[in-house]
């Protein structure tokens, strides 16, 4: 057999139906969208708009709040009109349990103000009231033109669904396990709730599904289960992924593989901040996911070397960390310049071992001397050996290198 190597990019992306929020969309065969939560208290209409702003110039497209109580439904009229006044024009997406029928029916700015509802099947009303305040928010969506996420959740199943379910289960020759119920739950819950947003007029360009759950296997199943019986646009995001590393990995685990398999519209990483770390890392931990998947271009990407014993000088990593610090300072002005241009890599490597040939691949690279070798740091731009620095600035040189690289290539 003739050995056919992989091209090294994703899948092609799943059909869906494009969405419109504002000047975002989401599916249709749009870039993957971007997205994040607050963690403010709605009813502080200034600290919840302070905390969009910074989430948006992180690069967050959409940004989510809680709409839980009257007051923080009032709030949300007041959190648009600050955010227009500082030039933020990122749509604002209202998270509704319980109430939402009321808050919607009872607060019209705030329904006109969101950009999108997200709804929660498993907790919009229980029983007969279920289909009423189901019916309720469908309504105010398509009153005020609005998309409607269906978000069903692990951790908040709909319980009619479950015991459906298992009375089904309970018939079948090859039962499934707990797991499969759920799972399956899960699915049925988002696809029978958009089927009947449909029945009621909301039209199909305007309903995103998701269906979240915490681990990483169960949510590599749901998604490419419902990926295969819709063309709705899907959010993708593992919920309660955790703190720090292990949030950051197990998201990227879950998301990387359904988004390699072309799966996925729009994504959230649901990170717990780690105290005094700032809520927009799961901005940039998204962008980076997508960015090193190569399925969106933000900023310029920095591959350094880890180091070894071949490079004991601290220069080497004081000059990854001043090159990778300049470029997310950058932003959001060189993500404007690069978002669909392409990917750009810049590397910086610790000796003549890798560094030569790592710098050839990227559109900049330096190679620092390693211990014993002549203290000179090579510069190659697109593939060719430009200049050499010597001496004690250059990390400067090396940055205005970068800012003009930047300047000639991408401004004109
Ligand atoms: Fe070590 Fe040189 Fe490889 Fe960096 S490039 S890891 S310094 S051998």
């Amino acid at each position: 057999q003739t050995y056919r190597p992989r091209v090294a990019t994703a899948e092609p992306r799943r059909n869906s139906v494009g969405v419109q929020i504002g000047k975002v969309t989401v599916g249709g065969g749009a870039p993957v969208v971007v997205q994040s939560m607050t963690n403010t208290d709605t009813e502080d209409a200034a600290g919840t708009a302070k905390q969009i702003a910074e989430l948006a110039r992180a690069g967050s497209e959409m940004v989510r709040i809680t709409v839980n109580t009257p007051a923080a439904a009032a709030a949300v009229p007041r959190i648009r009109e600050r955010l227009d006044m500082m030039g933020v024009d990122v749509p604002i997406v209202g998270d509704f349990h319980y109430n939402g029928h009321q808050l919607l029916e009872a607060e019209p700015a705030c329904a006109e103000a969101l950009g999108k509802y997200r709804i929660n099947p498993g907790n919009v009303g229980f029983g007969k009231k279920k289909d009423s305040h189901f019916a309720a928010i469908i309504e105010a969506a398509i009153r005020y033109g609005k998309p409607v996420r269906i978000g069903a959740n692990w951790g908040s199943l709909d319980q009619t669904m479950v015991a459906r379910l298992m009375d089904e289960n309970g018939s079948r020759s090859d039962p499934w396990d707990a797991g499969a119920v759920a799972r399956e739950a899960l699915i049925r819950s988002a696809l029978e709730s958009a089927a009947k947003a449909e029945e009621i007029g909301l039209a199909r360009d305007r309903i995103i599904l998701s269906c979240k759950v915490s681990g990483v296997q169960e949510l590599i199943a749901v998604y490419r289960d419902i990926a295969g019986r819709c063309d709705y646009a899907l959010h993708l995001g593992l919920t309660e992924a955790g703190m720090g590393s292990k949030g950051i990995t197990a998201s990227s685990a879950a998301l990387g593989v359904l988004l390699q398999e072309g799966i996925g519209d729009t994504i959230r990483i649901s990170l717990t901040p780690e105290p005094g770390q700032p809520r927009t890392g799961e901005v940039q931990v998204a962008q980076e996911l997508l960015q090193t998947m190569g399925l969106r271009a933000f900023t310029p990407l920095v591959t350094a070397c880890p180091g070894c014993g071949r490079t004991t000088s601290e220069f080497f990593q004081e000059l990854a960390k001043t090159v990778q610090g300049h470029v997310r300072a950058k932003m959001p002005e060189w993500r404007v310049k690069y978002d669909g241009v392409e990917n750009m890599t810049l590397a910086v490597m610790g000796c003549i071992v890798n560094g030569p040939g790592e710098s050839k691949h990227a559109n900049i690279g330096i190679s620092l001397p390693g211990n014993g070798e002549a203290p000179a740091a090579p510069v190659f731009i697109d593939g060719e050996k430009k200049m050499t620095l010597r001496g004690d600035n250059i990390a400067n040189e090396f940055v205005q290198i970068l800012e003009n690289y930047v300047e000639t290539r991408y401004t004109s």
